[in-house]
């Protein structure tokens, strides 16, 4: 089967009829090629409605997570973006397309190394990546419009909070390490402000302000 015609599909199939009615997000789904994130072996799996592994024991998350995650972020075109946990690179792609400037960092330098050079080849010429512990954030480029954490935290990481700008938004899966909530984060006067999307299940994000490793 064409590669093209499962991507499209995708948007069509698994997207649409769950709710995901962002244009602009529905249009980034339609050209990025997940298959280009995922391990070779797997590339013709890509486009299914599940998560993959990426390698490290780590995963790249199911299409409607990353849209509703998306979604969520209520991207206009002109934010600067933090993500963690960069896995793939899909997230940060379908991030690319979306806003102005991404920075994502990634715990493990084989992960990051990988996605790096996926992005270059596939032409994403606005995606900063660091190797490290994102749960401390990326004080050289705070404050953020928007705050995506990829990973399951435990409570949402004071640092990341406080590189978040006055009005800004962080989209985190917060809970156990077997599941989670996926909560929307606003800034107002320099408080949380939260609430919860749903149920999700992700790998833990581990560092400093996350689960103990
Ligand atoms: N967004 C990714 C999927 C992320 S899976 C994609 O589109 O493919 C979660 C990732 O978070 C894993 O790669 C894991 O290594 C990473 N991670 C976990 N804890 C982290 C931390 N403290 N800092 C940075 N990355 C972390």
């Amino acid at each position: 089967m064409d590669l093209e015609i499962l991507k499209k599909r995708m948007v069509k199939e698994q997207l649409i009829p769950r709710g995901i009615s962002d244009r602009r997000v529905l249009e980034a789904f339609d050209r990025v090629q997940r298959h280009k994130f995922v391990p070779l072996d797997m590339q013709k799996i890509a486009y299914a409605d599940n998560p993959l592994p990426v390698g490290e024991g780590q995963t790249i998350s199911q299409p409607y997570m990353v849209a509703l995650m998306t979604e969520k972020l209520a991207l206009k075109g002109d934010e600067k973006v933090l993500e963690i946990g960069t896995g793939s690179g899909y997230q940060a792609a379908i991030l690319a397309e979306l806003a102005k400037e991404i920075y994502s960092i990634e715990r493990f330098t084989m992960l990051a190394e990988r996605a790096r050079e996926t992005l270059e080849c596939t032409g994403y010429k606005n995606v900063k990546i660091m190797t490290g512990d994102g749960t401390l954030g990326w004080g050289e480029y705070a404050p953020f419009d928007r705050i995506i954490v990829t990973a399951g935290a435990p409570h949402i990481p004071e640092t990341l909070f406080a590189q978040l700008k006055e009005g800004g938004r962080m989209v985190i899966p917060v809970g156990g390490g077997l599941s989670q909530v996926l909560t929307v984060v606003e800034k107002e006067d320099g408080r949380i402000k939260a609430h919860d999307i749903c149920g999700c299940v992700f790998v833990p994000l581990v560092g400093k302000e996350g689960w103990k490793n």
